[in-house]
């Protein structure tokens, strides 16, 4: 019979009467036959809750102990949801990471998945449990507890789906799909009946958190479709899948991320190695760099610009000042009021002008952009964070009408 994987994210089941209602949309499938497996995350704000008393105790606390706490959330949730397919009558069990064998590496707060065994999965299905899996969490080859990154319960359900060989794994989340942007955002955002992997790995990579990116990385991967769907309505969601459209979508979507600082170094030595230099000491300390800009030299010396995340920029200062000396730079210019604007599409790359058609709505609105980043399928601005509503409803009134 077929695995079918849904995975309810922590809006889905906040509270009892949602919690019932989820447990109503799964025994619906399971009556139908299939064999269901279901990860969910956190209730409501659960997860924030925690880093809040975390916070309270220690604002210093090692990732290993954070990622002990946080992975309770999810436990609750499956837990409770169990419970409530219980009282309905049908035979379920719910799962810990550490119990479906979710091992992971210890990179704690954002492990990445090395290998699922699923074996006590397929077990619970012959015994004809619906099986209830904590998502967001798994083991290290210490037998700690790790936690995938914000937003990681995606990424659990699509490595559950691999393991099972299931064809369909579906997300259920508070809007009933993928659209052009933000719909909390952009009021006249249009639902996408579907989207390629490419595209929405884009999209999520930059701030569209309907779907954790890894999760999408490794759908793609593992030929696995993803659709998202509304858990409070029934209607049809968005495929992310392979193929779409034999003609590309000059641009399928807009996305944000507040989640970015500026880093400017000025007076740098215009000498060959500063760039190796500087870099080399921020991935030495896992700092992820986005956008990066260097001035041409002037007589000795140049500026060099980057973004960070916002949640990385105080480990990015403490690196740099450490090494002011031996890197020689002048002035070190922070700004953590900055965000990140995109746009992303397949068949940008062959329609010139998208980028100038961005940069317009930009001028038109009166937004300055203070960095630029393109690729094949995408172009990034950083801009004010403050502008940044407005910035993405005129970029997406631009393509997609008012
Ligand atoms: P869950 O708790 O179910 O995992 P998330 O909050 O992680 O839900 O993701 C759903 C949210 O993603 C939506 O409420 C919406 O505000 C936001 N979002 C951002 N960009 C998009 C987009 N392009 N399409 C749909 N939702 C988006
Ligand atoms: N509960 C975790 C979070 O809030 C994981 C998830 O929801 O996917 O980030
Ligand atoms: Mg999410």
């Amino acid at each position: 019979m077929a695995v079918i994987v849904q995975k309810y994210g922590g809006s889905s089941v906040a509270d009892a009467e949602r919690i019932r209602r989820v447990a109503g949309r799964v025994i619906e499938k399971h009556r139908l036959g299939y064999q269901m497996v279901v990860v969910v995350s956190a209730m409501g704000d659960t997860t924030d809750d925690l880093i809040e008393k975390a916070r309270e105790i220690n604002p210093d606390a090692s990732k290993r102990e954070m990622d002990m706490l946080l992975s309770n959330g999810e436990q609750i949730s499956i837990a409770l949801c169990a419970m409530a397919i219980e009282a309905l009558g049908f035979p379920v069990i719910s799962l810990a990471g550490w119990q479906i064998g979710m091992h992971t590496d210890s990179d704690y707060g954002n492990a990445r998945i090395t290998r699922v065994d699923g074996s006590r999965l397929r077990a619970e299905l012959d015994r004809k449990n619906i099986v209830l899996v904590a998502g967001f969490q798994g083991i290290n080859k210490f037998d700690d507890v790790t936690t995938l990154g914000r937003g990681g319960s995606d990424t659990t359900a699509v490595a559950v789906a691999t393991a099972l060989n299931a064809d369909v794994c579906q997300i259920y989340t508070d809007v009933d799909g993928v659209y052009t942007a933000d719909p909390r955002i952009v009021k006249n955002a249009k639902k996408l009946d579907e989207i390629t992997y490419d595209e929405m790995l884009e999209l999520a990579t930059l701030g569209a958190q309907v779907l954790h990116n890894r999760s999408v990385e490794m759908a793609k991967r593992y030929h696995i479709t993803l659709e998202v769907l509304s858990s409070l309505e029934n209607r049809p969601g968005t495929k992310v899948k392979e193929v779409v459209n034999m003609e590309a979508m000059k641009v399928s979507g807009v996305a944000r991320d507040n989640n970015a600082a500026r880093i400017s170094l000025t007076n740098l030595p215009d000498v060959p190695g500063m760039a190796f230099k500087l870099f080399s000491l921020l991935s030495h300390e896992k700092i992820n760099v986005d956008i990066i800009l260097q001035s041409i030299g002037r007589g000795s010396n140049k500026d060099i610009s980057f973004t960070v995340a916002q949640t990385a920029l105080q480990q990015a200062r403490d690196v740099l000042e450490h090494h002011r000396e031996s890197l020689g730079y002048e002035e070190m210019i922070v700004r953590d009021d900055v965000a990140k604007l995109s746009i992303v599409g397949s068949g940008m790359v062959n329609n010139p002008g998208v980028a100038a058609s961005m940069f317009e709505a930009l001028y038109r609105a009166g937004v300055n952009i203070q960095m630029i980043s393109t690729s094949e399928i995408k172009v990034s601005v950083l801009i004010d964070r403050a502008m940044c509503d407005k910035a993405v409803q005129a970029v997406h009134e631009q393509f997609f009408g008012a």
